[in-house]
């Protein structure tokens, strides 16, 4: 595609948006009063507008009714994840009764470890990513720990290849056939948060299955970003958090996923509350787990109804824009963003490249040369927000939903001048 670095190419690329008009559903944070350039979708997505209205119903049903809203709610509490399901199941590519929201991402992943690492003598292994996000790299390790196991011998780490900044499929597929009968679990992040790489789940959990391995997903930096599949790619189970591309907000619930095949095996091991019992007998308070045929199951108590809410609220703009209209936009404007920034790097050489592979979704991890954090310091102070990541990388993430041509042209100019203010050339 032809590209231009200004401002009236990117406010006609705007003008031709299909998803333009979303920019104004959800709130931007100021800086100087001045609407920012925002990046940070990946962290946590914006507030989309409509979440107050749903939160604002929680609290007057509460109010008014106390107890009976559990039933008697417009909305009733008790069963009030079910709204979610079918919008989140087209979001992963599940089916919906493969998918449920519980808990927190870290938390889900322990829970979904519990059934599905399951070590013996000869089979004990657990493969993932060199340097995963810290959280995951702690629960691995804290689950090989509580199984008796050494971490140093049971925790396979695939490296990049020297000197890269990415990694090959191989990597991956070589590492899984190498532990081959020892290997029980492939945990890996599908969408790498540091440097942005989409891997191939589908091939990687292929060769984990082959070894008689089970294949989960860590998606945080997956979910309402790239398209998945986690249905047809035969994935045992995966977990996400919703606060990022998926804009739910602050800390919020985490959504699973559990194939079909592992529904409803009455002798899957599995850490249970009342929750995951069938819905139809629950408040018989039976003695007996009887638990729901779906991803359900998994449930422990009863759903946070106040966090819950700006999450449905969310996801109503997901069904409303479908994902692949969100992937059409994303392709286009980070591909912008790459070129701008790429324009501004012939204009200003050697202060900077961009790490992330042609198997990207919506991020460009961008490696600044020679001390970067004046830079990063000047991009906030002028209004975009971006992140920084030891030792001196810059996220930048165009979220499709809310993020504009415009912005990634201001956003070369600014850069530009911050280059010239920080690194003098
Ligand atoms: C953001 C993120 C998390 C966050 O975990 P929480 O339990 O929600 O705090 C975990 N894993 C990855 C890969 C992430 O990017």
């Amino acid at each position: 595609m032809h590209f231009e670095n200004s401002l009236t190419f990117a406010q006609n690329l705007d003008a031709q948006d299909a998803l333009g008009k979303y920019r104004e559903a959800f709130h931007f944070p100021k800086v100087n009063g001045k609407q920012t350039i925002y990046f940070t979708g990946n962290s946590l997505g914006l507030q989309p507008k409509n979440s107050q209205g749903f939160v604002d119903a929680i609290m007057e049903d509460w109010r008014n009714l106390a107890v009976e809203g559990h039933f008697y709610a417009e909305k009733p509490w008790w069963d009030y994840h079910e709204r979610l399901i079918p919008s989140l199941a087209k979001v992963v590519g599940g089916k919906p009764e493969e998918v449920s929201v519980m808990n927190t991402l870290t938390v889900n992943l322990h829970m979904l470890m519990v059934s599905f690492y399951r070590p013996t003598k000869q089979r004990y292994k657990i493969l993932c990513e060199e340097k995963a996000f810290p959280s995951d790299q702690y629960m691995l390790k804290s689950q090989l720990k509580v199984h008796g196991l050494d971490p140093d011998e049971a925790l396979i780490e695939v490296k990049k290849p020297e000197g890269k900044h990415h990694w090959e499929t191989s990597d991956f597929i070589n590492a899984i056939e190498q532990a081959g009968d020892e290997l029980a679990l492939v945990l890996i992040g599908g969408v790498n948060y540091y440097n942005g790489q989409v891997l191939d789940m589908q091939r990687i959990t292929e060769a984990g299955q082959r070894v008689g391995a089970k294949v989960g997903w860590d998606l945080a930096h997956a979910a309402g970003n790239v398209v998945l599949n986690l249905h047809d790619w035969n994935v045992d189970f995966a977990a996400w958090c919703s606060y990022k591309y998926m804009n739910s907000g602050p800390g919020n619930a985490s959504g699973i996923f559990v194939h079909e095949r592992h529904l409803n095996q009455p002798d899957i091991p599995r850490f249970e509350g009342w929750w995951g019992t069938k819905k139809e007998t629950r408040f018989l308070m039976a003695p007996e787990f009887d638990p729901t045929p779906t991803a359900d199951a998994w449930q422990l108590s009863n759903p946070p109804v106040l966090a819950l809410a700006p999450y449905l609220a969310a996801l109503e703009l997901f069904e409303e824009v479908g994902m692949e209209a969100l992937i059409q936009k994303r392709d286009v404007i980070t591909a912008y963003l790459e070129f701008i920034l790429t324009e501004i790097d012939a204009q200003t050489p050697g202060n900077f490249e961009i790490i992330t592979p042609k198997d990207r979704g919506c991020q460009l991890s961008v490696l600044l040369h020679g001390q970067g954090r004046p830079l990063f310091d000047y991009l906030m102070k002028a209004g975009v927000i971006v992140d920084w990541r030891e030792p001196n990388v810059i996220r930048l993430a165009p979220a499709p939903f809310y993020c504009s041509y415009e912005d990634m042209f201001r956003f070369g100019q600014i850069l530009k001048a911050g280059i010239l203010e920080t690194y003098g050339k």
